[in-house]
């Protein structure tokens, strides 16, 4: 059974060497008395929330620090090869977190917050860590149920090309507001713009006063800001945003390998403005996934949405995309593939 093991704690930015790929022994019998399943997995999620975990202070809010010398985990599809409970049959498809090795036990008495069965397969199954899994409820439920939008309204998303940001900006286009997105290269850009129909977008590395920036896109402030980076950004979005505008906080990318995160300056802002930021968790809205499918797939199948992936074949390749997400190597969505059936 090949792992991706995390060798250590990490302080600053991960490295690939950080993790090495090792090949192990799993016991493939299920524990007898439990309700465990044994997959086959098939895709991995490479998500910024994965670093967290690799602090020694456990800073993700929903799950704890990874052990050194073990294997990692995350979000993942996988083919059930073995089951002891009746809910899942060999050959059943889930999604869940998972660890990242070729075959994992889980036990859905403890995962059954993050434990789905897929039951759509007409879409790539890789979408599961992407646009039908948990990075595209984070985008549901932060831009519909925190954000609030109306037609008609000002919308700035940051990271707007990766796997939560595209779609947010799609949502927003949709209801009928001017979407805006930032990222971090050209080719980003003209994707943000081309593909996924953003009004306008540019490279925030290329910009020496982020103020001035969104003062040019945005003459007369923003209505809805979509909070994925921190930061710097943040503290120009507030100076920016119009009067009852709302902040959803989905995450801070650019504090999260940093010792003392950065001090944001501008807070004021949000008693002159009437601001809402508003800080969320994916977490509070899986009981809402079904829903979410409902308005999602469709869209999917109609060519109404579009998704794209930047996909990394081979568990050994898994080190450089995860941490490739810290330096914006990703165009998309990052998925690692295991075996693909
Ligand atoms: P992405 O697919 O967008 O990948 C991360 C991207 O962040 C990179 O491609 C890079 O793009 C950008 N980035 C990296 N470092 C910096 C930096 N220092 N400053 C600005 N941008 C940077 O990731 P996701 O879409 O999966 O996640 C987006 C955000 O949403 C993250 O903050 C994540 O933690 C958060 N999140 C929160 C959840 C919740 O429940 N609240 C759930 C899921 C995600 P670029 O080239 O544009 O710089």
């Amino acid at each position: 059974n090949k792992q991706v093991i995390l060798k250590h704690h990490v302080t600053g930015f991960p490295k690939e060497s950080d993790m090495e790929v090792k090949e192990s022994t799993i016991c493939l019998k299920l524990p007898e008395g439990s309700r465990a399943i044994l997959v086959k997995n098939l895709y991995l999620s490479c998500d910024p929330c994965m670093r967290l975990r690799m602090d020694p202070r456990g800073k993700s809010g929903n799950f704890g620090s990874y052990l050194p010398s073990s294997v990692i985990a995350g979000f993942g599809v996988s083919k059930v090869v073995d089951s002891n409970g009746a809910e899942f049959k060999k050959g059943d498809l889930i999604w869940s977190v998972t660890g990242w090795e070729e075959y994992s036990v889980i036990d859905p008495a403890t995962a059954t917050r993050t434990l789905f069965k897929i039951e759509h397969t007409d879409v790539p199954l890789s979408y599961y860590t992407g646009i039908l899994g948990m990075p595209g409820l984070t985008a549901y439920g932060g831009f519909y149920k925190v954000c609030t939008p109306k037609k008609g309204e000002y919308v700035f998303v940051s990271a707007a090309s990766g796997a939560v940001g595209q779609l947010v900006g799609q949502f927003a286009k949709a209801i009928g507001c001017y979407v805006v997105g930032s990222a971090g290269s050209k080719e980003k850009v003209e994707l943000l713009k081309n593909k996924f129909g953003f009004d306008e977008a540019f490279n925030y590395k290329e910009e020496h006063d982020l103020n001035a920036a969104l003062k040019r896109y945005f003459p007369e402030g923003i209505d809805i800001y979509f909070e994925n980076v921190g930061g710097k950004m943040l503290d120009a979005v507030l100076l920016n945003m119009r009067v009852h505008g709302r902040i959803a906080v989905c995450g801070m990318i650019s504090q999260y390998n940093l010792e003392h995160t950065e001090s944001v300056h501008n807070l004021f802002s949000l008693i002159a403005k009437r601001i809402r930021m508003e800080g969320f968790s994916v977490f509070d809205y899986y009981p809402q996934y079904n829903e979410f499918l409902d308005v999602v797939l469709p869209q999917i199948r109609e060519g109404k949405i579009v998704y794209v992936e930047d996909i990394a074949e081979g568990l050994e390749n898994g080190p450089a995309a995860l941490v490739g997400l810290f330096s914006g190597r990703n165009i998309g969505k990052q998925v690692v593939v295991v075996s693909h059936d």
